[in-house]
């Protein structure tokens, strides 16, 4: 693995190279490299052939196969299998003509505007688009580390082998045993995420090992979609809501609380909910308040952008990518685009929604600077849908536009109401599951 430096010296010996294999097409409106065939890089190379299929675009990703980290809890309590989550870029090569290299880049120099990857491989570029997405922050949390999680801690926050092992170890967890899963700080991944699967957890439970518990220990007093979430937590699993959200319910909610101890649990910043430190041997976890003994430890730990977005400079002191609002060009490097996950957005939440639209919004700005047009004025959009249970939906959806130079929220009424009627719920569910259908069509196909 090479460090930054290594990473940009490698790409800075590139001009014999470039020079031997004619890659930048100049023809045709020019040559847009994407690398990371994720939601945001699918999405922006599927648009910038939308907006002008005179352009030469060509995808480098690390794998073959795509694997969606949306839905993926959903294995984690079986409801669907590690090969659903695998999404195909065939359809993106033959209905659209993209062209995929499938490796690593390993080298960058901005100045002569060219890649290089693993396979040794050069790749000129007029512009280039960067949809790396996150890298988790194991070694963070004193005890966890990248070693832990791959064998005996799993995150599964980037799905793959570690959300298969999660799925094994929730199945043969003992009877009456806890599962203790660790929320991240801000800003993170899928806000809702860590809360929606904590739920399926619990429905899961209720079916399978019914003296079980669920306990949500957090470094934050709140999340997006909380009184939502734990109303739907209430109703389905005799949740106990906290006062400061049951003073905010509207009249007409009614909610009794009944004190007595609910197969799950959230323990918030301001109830001792941070984690110090865990035991990886014995998965007893160190919180301000105490000590949590787990049978089953899944730990979402801090993130930042993703590892080749700090390799190739783009990243601030934050750990994430600094952008222009307007187009998403990059504050460090010209005509490099930093989309999805890793980039700076302000209000708008890590999802893949919204690198999808950002995908979008950038595909069309890079189009019309290419064809030498002032890109327009902005609008992105996001809706996260989320489950209490797998019939109980709700959800989060903006508008966003620029204010002030910053990405601000611009839409009224956001969450599903509080006093939502049992078919509203139940459609909300629906929505997500069809949402998860015409999603993937709309980002890969
Ligand atoms: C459990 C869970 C549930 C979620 N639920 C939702 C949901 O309901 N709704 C929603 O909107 N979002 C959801 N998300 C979030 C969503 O999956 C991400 O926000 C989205 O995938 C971000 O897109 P991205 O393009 O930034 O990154 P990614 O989709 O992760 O893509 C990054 C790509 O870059 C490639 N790559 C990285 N480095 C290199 C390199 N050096 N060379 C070549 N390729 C490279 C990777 O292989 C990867 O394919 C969920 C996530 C999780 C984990």
């Amino acid at each position: 693995m090479l460090n930054r430096r290594e990473f940009l010296k490698a790409g800075a010996g590139l001009a014999f190279a470039a020079a031997t294999l004619p890659v930048r097409a100049a023809q045709g409106g020019g040559h847009v490299v994407v690398v990371g065939g994720g939601v945001g890089g699918a999405t922006a190379a599927k648009y910038l052939k939308l907006a002008n299929p005179k352009l030469r675009v060509t995808v480098i990703e690390a794998n073959r196969t795509y694997v969606r980290g949306y839905g993926s809890s959903e294995v984690v309590t079986g409801h669907v299998s590690m090969d659903d989550l695998n999404v195909s870029y065939d359809t993106l090569k033959s209905r659209y003509g993209i062209q995929f290299v499938f490796d690593t880049v390993v080298g960058f120099d901005p100045a002569r505007k060219q890649l290089r990857t693993a396979g040794r491989q050069t790749l000129a570029y007029d512009k280039l688009i960067v949809s790396p997405g996150i890298r988790l922050l194991y070694d963070a949390i004193p005890g966890y580390s990248a070693a832990v999680a791959e064998t005996r801690v799993p995150s599964g926050w980037i799905p793959g082998a570690q959300t298969a092992l999660l799925a094994k170890q929730l199945k043969a967890m003992r009877q009456g045993g806890t599962f203790v899963l660790v929320a991240p700080p801000t800003p993170y991944r899928c806000p809702p995420g860590p809360y929606e699967r904590a739920a399926l957890v619990t429905e899961w439970m209720r079916r399978h090992n019914p003296t079980g518990k669920v306990i949500i220990l957090d470094p934050k007093d709140s999340f997006i979609t909380d009184a939502t979430m734990q109303l739907g937590w209430h109703r389905l699993y005799g949740y106990n809501m906290p006062a400061d959200y049951l003073k905010d319910l509207p009249a007409s909610v009614q909610v009794k609380n009944s004190g007595r101890p609910s197969p799950i649990e959230w323990v918030r910043a301001k109830d001792g909910g941070e984690v110090e430190k865990i035991d990886a041997r014995t998965l007893a976890v160190t919180t301000l308040q105490g000590v949590e003994k787990a049978d089953v430890l899944n730990i979402i730990p801090p993130m930042q952008a993703g590892k080749l977005a700090l390799d190739m400079g783009l990243t601030d002191a934050s750990g994430w990518c600094p952008v222009d609002r307007r187009t998403f060009e990059s504050s460090v490097h010209k005509d490099v685009f930093v989309i999805g996950d890793a980039s700076i957005a302000d209000a708008m939440p890590k999802s893949g929604f919204s690198a999808n639209t950002q995908a979008k919004v950038t595909a069309r700005a890079v189009a019309d600077q290419l064809a030498g047009r002032t890109p327009g004025e902005p609008v992105w959009e996001n809706t996260c849908y989320a489950l209490a249970g797998s019939e109980y939906g709700l959800f989060v959806a903006d508008v966003f536009r620029l204010k002030d130079g910053k990405i601000a929220q611009v839409s009224g009424q956001r969450y599903l109401p509080l006093d939502a009627t049992p078919a509203q719920i139940r459609l909300a569910a629906t929505y997500q599951q069809a949402w998860l259908k015409t999603f993937t069509e709309d980002c890969f196909a």
